[in-house]
């Protein structure tokens, strides 16, 4: 039967309107997000997934105390529309994205919260080996609202991958000398993954809150917010550690700081990945995204490749990535994405693995390498609140002054406009009510002239600036 055909049959479900976002669905349960939208986001991904000719699902989930239910529901919701699904149990998310791959189904969910707080949770969605976001999301929503289901009666299949995954990470790890390193899981949804991971790895590791617990007892599993990263910092310095690795909720977000305990950013890990991946891949396009260090993009196309700016956003990158055939793709958030050697997904162990390798294969420190990298003086990620009805329009505004100057600005995502010292970032979050700032100079003075632009802007299109 065609989900035509099904349409009109029951009542027609609404999900809330904030939980149908750009890159997945995101809610706060028992408040926007319950189990009856699982069940329905089961019967209208299936009804997509069968227009599609798929036949078959893998679903996983995170550690949340919350994900069970949801992933019963939707299960129930997937087989209800004729879908056969493979529950793959919990995991981090890039365990999920491995699954869709390793039992080439025909598409994936992922119950997860991400590193969001303990009462939220949500879905990561792929369709085909593709990322399903933006359009495709609405869409569900439609299906939903019209209750234009396919129908049918789909098996549920045990499927565990945790040995297969957990050896295909280890098998890319290249070797050499011997590493200390701290782990940081965060109580995450990687803590069982990476136990059995490390134990398979050479040297030292000492492994940080690698027990799975919703509750988060011990920070926030958030890595790019520092304050997650001091425990981390700490057992570094304790164990006189080379390196400290932390994930986010999910584990497709990786974290890591230096053997001096100092963060190494997203932008400054993709300049030591690129310049394993660059001596095979001449010529290849190396994306990052727009809040990247000018650094990564100079030292990409010293390495040979050619570097490509994106807009922020990992189901954006993953994409452009897939259509530019790159090898290797990264935001400052610490989604990096390895095309080279593996499927072209965000998965945080393993990243953990090529960058171990790249460091047991040298003779420098990373915090040796850190020291190489252009001396640049940065800030972090600026975030501040602006209301969503108007964010987008404060960023048009300060775009349209800009060009009425005739300043040189990069428009891909928001603005990035370059000055002779250095360049600033002003874009907004697609995720929350947010815009977000960044800028980079050469000198201290450079970057306070900077900062004093994006201030002027922002005043001028109406907007309080920050504090920076
Ligand atoms: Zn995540």
């Amino acid at each position: 039967m065609t989900a035509k055909a099904a349409a009109g049959r029951g009542a027609g479900h609404q999900f809330h309107p904030t939980i149908l976002r750009e890159y997945d669905i995101r809610g706060i349960v028992d408040d926007t997000l319950f189990p009856a939208d699982a069940f329905a986001l089961g019967q209208a991904y299936a009804t997509m997934l069968r227009e599609d000719g798929g036949r078959r699902v893998c679903v996983g989930m995170d550690g949340r105390l919350s994900s069970p239910e949801l992933a019963e529901a939707l299960i129930g919701g997937l087989g209800a529309a004729g879908v056969d699904v493979q529950w793959i149990g919990r995991g981090p998310t890039p365990m999920l994205y491995f699954a869709v791959h390793h039992l080439r189904a025909d598409g994936g969910i992922q119950v997860t919260g991400s590193h969001n707080p303990p009462a939220h949770n949500g879905f990561k969605m792929m369709l085909g080996t593709r990322s399903f976001f933006g359009a495709r999301i609405q869409e569900l929503g439609r299906i939903a609202a019209q209750a234009a289901y396919a129908q049918g009666q789909g098996r549920r299949l045990d499927a565990p991958v945790f040995d297969a995954y957990v050896e295909r990470l280890a098998r890319d790890f290249s070797g050499g000398r011997a590493l200390s390193v701290v782990w940081d899981a965060g109580n995450g949804a990687a803590g069982e993954a990476l136990s059995a991971l490390a134990a398979r790895l050479p040297g030292r590791h000492r492994l940080l809150y690698a027990d799975i617990d919703g509750n988060f007892p011990n920070h926030h599993p958030d890595p790019t917010v520092d304050a997650n990263l001091e425990d981390l910092r700490r057992a570094v310095e304790e164990e006189g550690a080379e390196i400290g690795i932390a994930f986010d909720g999910d584990g497709d977000r990786i974290g890591v700081v230096d053997g001096r305990g100092r963060i190494v950013r997203g932008d400054q890990l993709m300049q030591i990945l690129a310049a394993e991946v660059l001596p095979r891949h001449q010529g290849a396009p190396i994306i990052a995204d727009v809040k990247a260090s000018q650094a990564l993009f100079d030292e990409i196309a010293r390495l040979g490749g050619e570097p490509v700016m994106w807009k922020t956003g990992h189901s954006l990158i993953k994409a452009e990535m897939a259509r530019r055939r790159a090898p290797l793709a990264g935001e400052m958030s610490g989604h990096i994405f390895y095309a080279d050697g593996f499927y072209g997904h965000d998965d945080a162990l393993y990243v953990a693995i090529r960058l171990l390798g790249i460091l047991a294969g040298a003779e420098a420190t990373l915090a040796d390498l850190r020291e190489r990298m252009a001396p640049l003086v940065n800030t972090p990620e600026i975030r501040f609140d602006c209301p969503d009805e108007q964010k987008f329009a404060v960023v048009d505004r300060v775009r349209e002054r800009l060009e009425a100057e005739g300043a040189e600005v990069n428009g891909i995502d928001g603005v990035r406009v370059t000055t002779p010292d250095g360049w600033w970032l002003l874009r907004a979050s697609n995720t929350q009510a947010v815009l977000v700032a960044r800028a980079e100079a050469s000198d201290e003075k450079g970057l306070l002239r900077l900062k004093r632009q994006i201030a002027a802007n922002l005043e001028a299109a109406g907007v309080r600036p920050p504090e920076f």
